[in-house]
């Protein structure tokens, strides 16, 4: 009676076992033919060169931040690094003479 819980124990590791290893070759397939592996160095790569990015960026939108960017249109005061208002989505790069140079002509 022992022996035979023993042996059906024993037989149960061993497929415990086996089915570990078949789950690891599968994961391992699956992992390169979904290319996951090379994903995530990509997906590292990009945060790293975010966290660079940021990281140099500080600098220059804490300097910008004294001069904040109002916006023509309506009055919104926008960063100095935003592109586009917050508020109605004018282009902020152009100069802001522009409409005025632009009715003169
Ligand atoms: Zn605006």
């Amino acid at each position: 009676m022992d022996n035979i819980a023993g042996n059906v124990l024993g037989t149960l590791v061993v497929v415990l076992v086996i089915l570990f290893i078949i789950f690891l070759i599968l994961r391992e397939l699956f992992c390169w033919y979904w290319k996951i592996n090379e994903s995530v160095g990509l997906l590292h790569e990009i945060r790293d060169l975010l966290a660079k990015n940021q990281a140099l960026a500080v600098p220059q939108g804490g300097q910008a931040r004294a001069g904040m960017k109002r916006c023509p249109d309506c009055n919104e005061s926008n960063t100095a690094d935003t592109r586009f208002c917050t508020n109605c989505g004018r282009d902020l790069s152009a100069p802001q003479t522009l409409p005025s140079a632009s009715i003169s002509m």
